[in-house]
């Protein structure tokens, strides 16, 4: 018998939601996207996504306007580096913690 060499090899892995656990509460900085800059909010037209391409958690999602569940985004920042409009900000979480508790921290 002759073995069939195979001509098609690939490698494909499918990043889930969560793998990771929720890596939200390890968060150094989260990323904010701006609305005005954001290619599909700005057109109201379902374009460009690259952020939802390239997140390693898979947990952005392909909507207008385009959301990210911040329980389990680990703060990567690479949307940010991969964004064509540059509307995506990495934000210290430390400006969140202070308008969530009501401390002046400045
Ligand atoms: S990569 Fe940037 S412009 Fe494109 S959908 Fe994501 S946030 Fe919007
Ligand atoms: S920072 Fe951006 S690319 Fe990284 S996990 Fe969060 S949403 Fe995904």
């Amino acid at each position: 018998m002759v073995a069939k060499s195979c001509t098609h090899i690939c490698g494909e892995s499918s990043p889930g939601i969560g793998e990771a656990g929720k890596t939200g509460e390890w968060r150094t900085s989260r990323p904010v996207i701006d609305p005005g800059k954001c290619i599909p909010a700005k057109r109201g037209k379902p374009s460009c996504f690259i952020c939802w391409l390239y997140c390693p958690e898979a947990l952005i999602s392909k909507t207008i306007p385009v959301q990210i569940d911040l329980e389990y985004c680990k703060g990567c920042g690479i949307c940010m580096y991969v964004c064509p409009a540059q509307a995506i900000s990495m934000v210290n979480e430390g400006e969140f913690c202070s308008e969530q508790d009501g401390l002046n921290r400045s």
